[in-house]
């Protein structure tokens, strides 16, 4: 660590404490960005990082809502504007029992980022709940959906923040959280993303996030003569993201072996095929059950529950050319990332936000594999939402095929972007970097633009 990051850093964990998150997203964008810092001194006269780093606004929020046993229940909402240099704050609601304010504050910051690479208009921003949709009945989910809606209304808008889905939230409930704010405020608006086909949604967006982050694998192969066809590639996740890489995996040729829960994961060696893919997506999408009872329909597949206390993650320990991981945050620390290179990893996909920390990180670099970090990998999502925002604007709806190759091209544009941007600045083949200082760069100078603001 430079001095600039040692001092950044030290001011960032006093004013923002019990936020490890945070510190680690903030940690990884301040190393990319030194040599930024140290050709460009009017940002930093300017302060641009360090206004940066500090959300432009954070609402935090009461959610009471009642049981089904007619208990009241408390959670908690957020929503962390972070970034309206070069749009609208955009950015996905999570429900999960973990969230808490560091959490989102980490994935309003690498929104921000993520939102410039895409090149649609689009600030950044996070929200949610401590609340855990798991085991709740949709008149439950229902409840607490208005409950929370009816506060978040007050901060959102089309030209003003446009919340998305995330961990936890779907179409279900994405459907219960538009219908509770087009009663509160009498207006049909493109406030949400990821809405139904029929009240304003755009083919493609549930596919969207999966299908790019294997677009992007597949640009990152393609630098090295090589494609996804025959890949044998370790999936971990099954919710929507997990689901569409699995898809698009396919779809190419690779062959998906394992998938998980926040309960435990599968090893299919014969590899996820399309029937397999539609029981899987009936479990959890339609049932949602766990994992688990995909090792018990198949043969030959091998299921291991999540065993807390372990220094690593077994799914990711096993012989492999590439790695998607689709679920939460750090879950490939340096001892899973030593597993995967020991395995013969080429290829890192992240469609998950920071999955990997920053020991993890710093060995994939170290190995020279192909290694696209979240915001760049898994921006295929924000993108399409953002062409969800463009086509509620129109009043228009774009075909599946015109979406998916929009979404194509964005891919092929982000990785372009990072390969250039890091060679600009000296760091060739380095994503992480080139994702950083390239995303970086367009807020900067909109800041620049706009004044002390
Ligand atoms: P989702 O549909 O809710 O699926 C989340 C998956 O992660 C589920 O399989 C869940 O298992 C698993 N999971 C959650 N916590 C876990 C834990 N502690 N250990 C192991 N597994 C865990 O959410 P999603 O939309 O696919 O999001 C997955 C990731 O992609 C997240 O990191 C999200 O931030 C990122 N992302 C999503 C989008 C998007 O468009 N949806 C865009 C960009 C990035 P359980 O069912 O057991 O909880």
């Amino acid at each position: 660590m430079n001095d600039y990051v040692s001092s950044l850093m030290e001011g960032v964990k006093a004013k923002n404490p019990a936020e490890p998150e945070f510190h680690q997203a903030v940690q990884e964008v301040a190393e990319s960005l030194s040599i930024v810092l140290e050709r460009h001194p009017e940002y930093r006269a300017a302060r641009i990082f360090e206004r940066i780093i500090e959300p432009e606004r954070v609402v935090m929020f009461r959610v009471p809502w009642t049981d089904d046993q007619g208990k009241v229940q408390i959670n908690r909402g957020f929503r962390i504007e972070m970034n309206s240099a070069i749009g609208p704050y955009k950015g996905g609601l999570r429900f999960h029992p973990s969230v808490n304010l560091g959490i989102l504050k980490f994935l309003a910051f690498e929104q921000v980022f993520k939102n410039s690479l895409t090149t649609l208009p689009m600030g950044g921003g996070k929200g949610g709940s401590d609340f855990d949709p798991k085991g709740k009945s949709d008149h439950e989910v229902m409840r607490f959906c208005q409950s929370f809606m009816t506060e978040l209304s007050r901060h959102i808008g089309p030209d003003t923040d446009v919340p998305a889905g995330d961990i936890g939230v779907g179409g279900r409930e994405i459907g219960y959280l538009f219908g509770q704010y087009k009663r509160l405020r009498n207006e049909f608006t493109g406030v949400l993303t990821g809405k139904g086909l029929n009240w304003g949604g755009s083919l493609i967006r549930p596919e969207a996030t999966g299908y790019g982050a294997v677009y992007f694998a597949a640009e990152m192969l393609s630098t090295r003569h090589q494609t996804l066809d025959g890949k044998v590639c370790l999936v971990s996740g099954s919710g929507n993201v997990a689901q569409y890489t699995v898809e698009k995996l396919l779809e190419m040729g690779a062959r998906a072996v394992t998938l998980s829960d926040s309960s435990g994961y599968v090893y299919d060696e014969a590899g996820v095929d399309g029937d397999k893919l539609a029981f899987l997506m009936e479990l959890k999408n339609v049932r949602r059950g766990r994992i688990k009872e995909y090792a018990d329909r198949y043969k030959g597949v091998v299921y291991a529950p999540l065993d807390a206390p372990q220094d690593h993650n077994p799914l990711w320990d096993h012989a492999a050319d590439g790695a998607f991981p689709m679920a939460p945050q750090n879950e490939i620390n340096g001892k899973d990332a030593a597993n995967l290179l020991r395995n013969g990893v080429q290829v890192v996909a992240e469609g998950a936000n920071m999955p990997t920390d920053l020991d993890g990180v710093m060995q994939f670099l170290q190995a020279g594999i192909l290694y696209g970090p979240g915001k760049a990998a898994n921006a295929g999502g924000v993108a399409v939402s953002g062409l969800e925002m463009a086509q509620n604007s129109m009043r228009f709806a774009w075909t599946r095929e015109e979406v998916d190759h929009r979404l194509r091209l964005i891919m092929k544009s982000i990785h372009l972007s990072c390969v250039q941007t890091a060679e600009r600045f000296g760091r060739p083949g380095n994503y992480v970097d080139g994702a950083n200082i390239a995303g970086f760069l367009k807020v900067a100078d909109a800041m620049m633009d706009q004044g002390v603001v």
